[in-house]
């Protein structure tokens, strides 16, 4: 047994301290972000923000929604390629704005290649399982690389710069990070294991950029402020999962109680989702996520000006004048308090 000793950090651990800027205003902020991909050598431009790829997120409804803000969506896997078929004939405009996800089974392979068929410019493959630590991930991330030499692969989740190195030489252009920050995940409690999520993104967007790849920092964003510190730590994406739940174009199940509208939100492991998928949560296993009910929040479009507009804002605190230079201009204090909350929170 080893024991670590240095600290990791969260979100809740940190601020950014404010730098002298010339910037006038939030509009003057360039969120829009060019990359080119290591091994696809394809070019993607857009903000560089991703619906996860859950139930009630990662919908075709809310890709057409974030597509207008050049904002992607990782398109959760349980929609069929007839499905798939009839989004990309009526909205082949979205096509470069939405991720293809996978798990790492022979049907799940033949899936995706009947997917990616369909149009040219789907260009991104999620391959995504709860544990990236499998060689089983590196050996599918191969296959998927060599069958596909032309798609964005982005490939995980894993929160170490060794298990980044390993995707990005197997194949992968990303890396997804983050085991257990999500909202509706419970595998800290289940398991005991986890790494804090910005400490994660920093040392992992360290390994991923001396080798050429990305990372998207993969879930516990609870506020705009969490969405600039990942970015501020290194995440060349941010996912997010909990905070566009709960909306028109989530797909969740609107429910009323008590007078009001809810909408249920639960994570891809949790017993909802094995029961709707898997027939129920196999005998071998506990369920890894939880089911809640938010309050329904109408239109994704607010909340997303509200995202976008908090980013632009901590840009012009730290006087970058672009996403991309939000980094450099980065620096973090380490704190003991985050907002007042004595009118709760917002
Ligand atoms: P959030 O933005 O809600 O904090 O986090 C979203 C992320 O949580 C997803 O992208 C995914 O990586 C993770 N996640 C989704 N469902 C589950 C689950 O059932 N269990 C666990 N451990 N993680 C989940």
């Amino acid at each position: 047994m080893r024991i670590e000793q240095d600290l990791k950090l969260g979100f809740k651990d940190v601020l950014f301290r404010p730098k002298r800027s010339t910037l006038k205003s939030r509009s003057q902020v360039e969120l829009t972000r060019e990359f080119t991909f290591k091994h696809s050598g394809r070019q993607w431009s857009g903000v560089p923000v991703i619906a996860a790829n859950m139930d009630s997120v990662g919908s075709f409804d809310m890709a057409l929604a974030l597509a207008k803000h050049q904002m992607l969506t990782a398109i959760h896997k349980h929609y069929t390629v007839e499905q798939w078929q009839s989004f990309v004939t009526a909205h082949p405009e979205a096509c470069p704005y939405v991720m293809v996800s996978t798990g790492t089974s022979d049907a799940d392979f033949e899936k995706t290649k009947a997917i990616l068929a369909l149009n040219p410019d789907l260009l991104f493959i999620c391959i995504d399982i709860a544990n990236g630590y499998s060689e089983h991930l590196v050996q599918y991330v191969q296959r998927v690389r060599a069958a596909f030499p032309d798609k964005v692969i982005s490939a995980g989740n894993v929160v170490t710069g060794d298990m980044v190195e390993e995707l990005i030489l197997a194949g992968a252009d990303i890396v997804k990070v983050g085991i257990g920050p999500g909202s509706v995940c419970t595998t800290r409690v289940k398991t005991g294991v986890g790494y804090p999520q910005l400490s994660a993104i920093i040392e992992c967007a360290d390994a991923a950029h001396g080798l050429g790849g990305r990372i998207i920092g993969d879930g516990g964003c609870t506020c705009p402020g969490d969405v600039a510190k990942a970015f501020g730590g290194g995440a060349d994406f941010v996912m997010l999962g909990g905070m566009l739940a709960g909306h028109e174009e989530s797909g969740g199940e609107v429910i009323e109680k008590d007078g009001k509208l809810w909408m249920k939100f639960y994570g891809m492991s949790s017993q909802s989702a094995m029961d709707k998928h898997s027939g129920g949560v196999a005998q071998y296993r506990a369920a890894e996520g939880k089911t809640v009910l938010l309050p329904f929040r109408g239109p994704v479009e607010l909340s997303v000006q509200d995202i976008l507009g908090g980013v632009r804002s901590t840009c012009t605190y730290v006087g970058a004048a672009q996403l991309k230079e939000l980094t450099k201009r980065t620096t973090f204090i380490r704190v003991q308090e985050q907002e007042n909350q004595v009118f709760g929170r917002e």
